[in-house]
């Protein structure tokens, strides 16, 4: 029996859905002590108490996730692959010495707190354009040591907030931003941080990021650390593009950039997937910034969770002379036809209004309130 529909809350002002933070009826948590993982926790207030000298605090052993709920059209509310989150959050984990969270507890806790929180999920609309439940799985070292260890206690939890979509009075026509080359700071070094989605990998992109806004640009790219020759990706989101083609006949290339240091985003994966089944080609492979120079692509995107895919329609970067110069990408406008086509298959499966592959959405028959 599918379960029954807790409706979106009438209080909620929905059509002013911002991206940004709400209050909810609470938060999930689970602690780790002595090598193993306790009891759910449910806690009505949005902060977790913790020793000054916790593990996480101090030394920074903390990474979360961000995945999102959509209401689909028979008011029933699913996850996006969630079990991809679990999976990078363990990766996450590990790196930072810290203990594997189990897929069931992973599952358990997400659906719990959305199932609390049924009411702060946004109503039904075509392609996701009404918003979404955000839901951010957060582990960190609570343990209190003073010495340069991993600790003796962690803390997982798992909060939601409504969040607004960035394109839903767009009208199709998802606007482009303008990039700009980040020269003078390293985002993630090779056989470093960058695949781990740690909380230390933000705050120093942020001052780079503030500077870019202040001179228009809403979006920082970053190139390899090593030899700065090569795309990384954006400072919150991967870099997707699509190849220039040599006749109007020939079947789309998607370009995804393969690099040592770049957070493997589950959008982009399921790009590719949704590409595949389009019948385009996918090209996995490491991607010169002189080919972006070079105007090898039509279109350029910048794809994650958050935004689903913001439409790239510049870069502006230094050359070799220290001269900065500017690419245009597509119409240098809006987005390309391609970008498009993309952005409305995830948000279509997303939301339930496109049938995407099996097990993308989670649980099949909806988040359930009365098993939470
Ligand atoms: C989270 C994140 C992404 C996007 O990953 P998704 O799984 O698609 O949300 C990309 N780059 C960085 C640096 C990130 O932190």
């Amino acid at each position: 029996m599918a379960p029954q529909v807790v409706a979106p809350s009438a209080e909620f002002d929905w059509p002013k859905l911002a991206f940004d933070l709400y209050p909810t009826a609470g938060f999930v948590k689970y602690v780790w002590k002595d090598g193993s993982w306790g009891k759910q926790e449910w806690s009505d207030s949005p902060y977790l108490n913790m020793h000054i000298s916790a593990v996480g605090i101090q030394y920074g052993a903390s990474c979360f996730e961000g995945l999102k709920a959509f209401r689909h059209e028979d008011g029933q509310v699913k996850l996006f692959r969630p079990d991809e989150n679990s999976a990078r959050l363990n990766h996450s984990a590990a790196a930072l010495s810290m203990p594997e969270v189990p897929k069931d507890l992973f599952l358990e806790a997400v659906h719990t707190a959305v199932a609390r929180n049924l009411q702060f999920v946004p109503p039904h609309a075509p392609y996701g354009a009404s918003g979404s439940c955000y839901v951010r799985p957060t582990l960190i070292a609570t343990g209190a040591e003073l010495g340069l260890v991993a600790g003796r206690e962690f803390t997982f939890f798992v909060y939601v907030t409504p969040l607004g979509s960035l394109y839903g009075s767009a009208g199709g026509k998802a606007p482009g931003v303008d990039a700009v080359v980040v020269h003078d700071f390293d985002r993630a070094a090779p056989m470093g941080t960058g695949t781990v989605k740690a909380g230390g990998n933000y705050a120093p992109v942020l001052k780079y990021q503030a500077r870019a806004k202040a001179q228009g640009y809403a979006i920082t790219l970053h190139l390899d650390s090593k030899t700065r020759t090569q795309i990384d990706e954006f400072s919150t989101s991967n870099f997707i593009a699509i190849k220039k083609r040599d006749h109007e006949s020939d079947k789309p290339t998607l370009v995804y950039p393969k690099s040592e240091s770049i957070l493997k985003s589950v959008t982009a994966k399921s790009l590719m997937d949704i590409a595949r089944s389009l019948g385009w080609n996918v090209d996995h492979r490491p991607i010169a910034f002189q080919e972006v120079v070079d105007g090898g692509f039509e279109e350029v995107m910048a794809c994650g969770t958050a935004a689903a895919i913001t439409p790239i329609r510049s870069i502006t970067y230094l050359k070799d002379d220290g001269e900065q110069a500017k690419v245009s990408i597509g119409d240098g406008q809006n987005a390309g036809p391609r970008t498009l086509e993309l952005l409305q298959n995830l948000t279509g499966i997303q939301a339930g209004n496109v049938e995407g592959p099996a097990g993308w959405l989670w649980p099949a028959e909806g988040v359930d309130a009365a098993k939470a």
